[in-house]
């Protein structure tokens, strides 16, 4: 930037940006008090974030969570989601968000103990001599966002400042503009919190070291203006400027403060320009003096409708529906929930839904305020939303492309350079919902280029894939051919020798192949081999068990070394006893005879079945039970065998006394 250029800024120059329109401002609530709003029943966190992926969740469902306790990590563009109350998780799970529409995303639900605890605050009273990487860190943990409507990430704004503008930062501009009608938030922020508002473009200055430092506030906000005169003298310029729609645009401010002019296609940072809105300067202070991270933030609640407005500190996280309680809603016939102001904000869906970083407004206009949305007319090429429109486009044009499906015309409309601002929407007589519709475009665009990145990467890895494949293909066509040739000089070679140098050489090269083999099993028992041809898996495996055998036995070892472990100790003794008795058991099975020890479970292969002996003298024939006439009973060894008989059978009866009483029932069953 020329210094002639810094020189008429510093003059107070006020450029004027292209458009705009000056809608009834409605801001009866910038004289109310920043209320606190009691703590809901239930806080609502998303964990998605619009510009990057989900963050890393850190708590499980049942976790008690502080107040400032980061719930999620923060990676990338993306800054750390942090518990705005202690209390208990209730639900990792998906609910629907704060978007037109209405689609739902992955949030933290806590449910509040009412006794409002804090994670200790961590401040760094002596920021002054810190350096900005620690600074910024800071920023980032804290959960510092762009309180202004975008809820772009403070820190990425500042290091993107610091590294891609050519000579550092020449302005710095602190946005207290808030031109959109019936907001007062940062009205009144400016009104009652100047000083640390002061305190955070002090540290803004230290990291930026900007050329310029300048807090631009529209005219109609005198209060602030004069709040914040006396807070930052000597250390910015306040620059009142005219109160147009949407002066509070990042480019269409750089206009008037600057009277640059910066490309849609280049990040104002680049240019030497940083914009932080008041909320966010604000949020700078709190993390870096007082140690506190960004878990609630204030908005406007407005509308005729509502029994009481006014302005009112909130809980990230809390519920439209409590918020419209409290301020008590007496909804007419068809009432809205905007979600914003009346020109950016969107109708709520539904009423369930979370308050965010980039929420800023609840209005709940009467159909006086706000006359319900006409029927939209066809356009009559008046031209009135082109001479509005800050960003120079041909809003009819974009419009039709779009309702056509033409996207590719669209886009070369300009839709990216849209900003949503709605003035066009606002002058057309025919009440075509332009903005409505560019809101729809540059999702399917969003849609669009998605689709092809990730065609794209599917393309590059099939890509990559065929050509793995072919690489693969090739090498092994060269080692079968390699092998085969090996084998032919093999055959010659052997064909070559005389039967002993034949046999010699074989049992040269077994010897070979066994010490080989060997050598490569101790270096995978040593897990120094990283081969993972087939050949070597069943080793691998043969390694594996004998790993797994030495583990098990290096637990038993631990185990019997931990026997002064009380647990340890009564765990064995229950092992040992459990043993005693099933071989107690074992043991009672084993006197019963055959067919009982069949039925009480003991294995047919572990019987040792031993026959009754008869004694058998020598030239007398053998006396067998039951297969001798009776008359042979007479015979003394009979009469021997039938006692030996009787005997055991008594003996059973004793051991079948002392048997559980399930065995019992069935060697009772048996003998029935
Ligand atoms: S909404 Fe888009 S097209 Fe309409 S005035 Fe704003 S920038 Fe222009
Ligand atoms: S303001 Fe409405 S009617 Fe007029 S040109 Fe634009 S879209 Fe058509």
């Amino acid at each position: 930037m020329s210094s002639k250029v810094l020189d008429k800024i510093s003059k107070g120059k006020v450029w004027k940006f292209f458009g705009g329109i000056k809608p009834q401002e409605m801001k009866n609530t910038s004289n109310c008090v920043i209320e606190k709003l009691k703590i809901p029943s239930l806080i609502t966190i998303p964990v998605e974030n619009h510009l990057g992926p989900d963050g890393e969740i850190l708590v499980n469902v049942g976790d008690y969570v502080k107040g400032g306790q980061p719930l999620t990590v923060a990676s990338g563009r993306l800054v750390p989601a942090h518990a705005s109350t202690s209390g208990t998780i209730s639900a990792i799970s998906k609910n629907i968000l704060p978007h037109p529409s209405g689609f739902s995303g992955l949030t933290i639900s806590i449910k509040p103990d009412g006794l409002d605890e804090h994670e200790p605050y961590d401040p760094i009273p002596d920021w002054k001599s810190k350096d900005n990487a620690e600074l910024l860190a800071r920023i980032k943990n804290y959960g510092v966002e762009g309180l202004g409507g975008a809820s772009f990430q403070t820190e990425a704004k500042l290091q993107s400042a610091l590294k891609e503008a050519k000579d550092g930062c020449n302005v710095l501009i602190i946005n207290g503009c808030e031109c959109e009608p019936a907001i007062t938030c940062d009205d009144r922020i400016m009104q009652e919190q100047a000083s640390d508002i002061a305190l955070g473009i002090k540290i803004l200055k230290k990291i930026l070291t900007p050329k310029i430092t300048i807090v631009a506030i529209e005219d109609n906000k005198p209060k602030a203006i004069q709040a914040m005169e006396t807070a930052c003298k000597d250390i910015a310029t306040i620059r009142v400027i005219p109160t147009v729609y949407p002066s509070g645009a990042a480019r269409n401010l750089i206009k008037i403060i600057t009277g640059i002019e910066v490309p849609y296609n280049v990040h104002t940072s680049e240019c030497g320009i940083v914009v932080n809105n008041v909320g966010t300067v604000l949020s700078v202070k709190e993390s870096i003096v007082d140690g506190k991270p960004v878990t609630e933030r204030v908005i406007t609640v407005a509308g005729a409708n509502f029994k009481k407005q006014g302005n009112v500190r909130v809980k990230l996280g809390t519920s439209v529906r409590f918020i419209l309680n409290n301020f008590v809603l007496n909804p007419e016939y068809q009432q809205r929930v905007i979600l914003g102001g009346p020109i950016m904000g969107f109708t709520l869906p539904v009423i369930d839904v979370p308050i965010t970083k980039a929420a800023n407004c609840i209005l709940a206009p009467s159909s006086k305020e706000l006359p319900k949305l006409k029927v939209a007319t066809n356009c009559i090429r008046c031209g009135r939303c082109a001479r509005v429109c800050p960003s120079r486009l041909v809003p009819y044009q974009m419009y039709n492309q779009s309702v056509a499906h033409n996207h590719a015309a669209a886009q070369k409309c300009g839709i990216k350079d849209c900003t949503l601002c709605g003035a066009c929407a606002y002058v057309c007589p025919s009440y075509i919902p332009l903005t409505s519709q560019f809101r729809y475009e540059k999702a399917v665009e969003k849609h669009i280029a998605e689709a092809e990145y990730r065609n794209a990467h599917t393309k590059e890895r099939m890509e990559l894939k065929k050509q793995r494949l072919l690489a693969e293909e090739q090498e092994r066509a060269k080692k079968k051919e390699a092998a085969l040739k090996r084998m032919q000089e093999q055959k010659a070679r052997e064909a070559a020798m005389t039967p002993e140098e034949l046999a010699l050489y074989r049992q040269k090269a077994l010897e070979e192949a066994k010490a080989k083999a060997k050598a490569r099993k101790e270096a995978l028992l040593k897990g120094e081999s990283a081969n993972s041809n087939d050949a070597d898996k069943s080793e691998q495996l043969e390694v594996l068990k004998i790993k797994k055998r030495e583990q098990r036995a290096i637990d038993l070892v631990k185990r019997e070394g931990q026997a002064e472990n009380p647990l340890v100790v009564a765990r064995l003794e229950k092992e040992a006893k459990e043993k005693a008795l099933l071989a107690e058991r074992e043991a009672q099975k084993d006197n019963l005879p055959y067919n009982l020890r069949i039925q009480s479970g003991v294995r047919e292969d572990k019987l040792e079945i031993t026959p009754f002996k008869i004694p058998v003298e020598l030239n007398k024939e053998p006396q067998l039970v039951g297969l001798v006439p009776d008359d042979r009973l007479q015979n003394p060894e009979g009469k021997k065998v039938i006692a030996s008989v009787l005997q055991s059978a008594q003996e059973q009866k004793v051991v079948n006394n002392k048997l559980p009483d399930v065995l019992k029932k069935k060697t009772l069953r048996a003998k029935r």
